[in-house]
């Protein structure tokens, strides 16, 4: 077996949507990026990766290509998931956490489980989501982004 671990973070932008999780969470901004900026699924890629030994997410999908522009992350986990079974390696499971002021991971949990389970192939007791808040400390407190962490398991096929 082997365990990765993912961070990310991204800053809240104006006219942006705010996708978490392969949702769109109604909100006054988005985060930035250059992708759609899923800040909890960027995590998650990178702790797959880790875990493989394959490297991170900016190999795959590099920000200064404007294919990636605007990208599901959705889309980037699926093709992640692939290269994870191309290496030999199946998902044992995936704990995260989301550090955010807002929105309440709560409203949404079910969702996402939903979405990053489907993505992964897998059942949805192999992925556990938690939210947190830095109670008003740091860049996550003053609402100026959002940040996430992710590990990983997996084994051999
Ligand atoms: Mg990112």
């Amino acid at each position: 077996m082997r365990v990765g671990i993912g961070f990310d973070t991204h800053k809240f932008l104006e006219g942006r949507p705010l996708i978490i999780g392969g949702i769109e969470i109604p909100a006054e901004k988005g985060l930035a990026g250059h992708s759609d900026a899923d800040v909890l699924l960027h995590a998650i890629i990178d702790a797959m990766l880790g875990a493989c030994g394959a490297g991170d997410i900016g190999e795959y999908f590099p920000d200064t290509d404007p294919k990636h522009k605007d990208a599901s992350s959705i889309k980037l986990l699926r093709k992640i998931r692939d290269i994870v079974a191309d290496r030999g390696y199946k998902l044992i499971n995936v704990d995260a956490v989301i550090i955010a002021e807002f929105p309440k991971i709560n409203l949404y949990r079910k969702k996402m489980l939903e979405n990053i389970s489907d993505a992964l192939q897998t059942d949805v007791e192999r992925i556990n989501l938690k939210g947190t808040t830095t109670e008003g400390l740091g860049y996550t407190g003053r609402q100026e982004g959002i940040a996430s962490y992710a590990v990983v398991l997996l084994d051999r096929f």
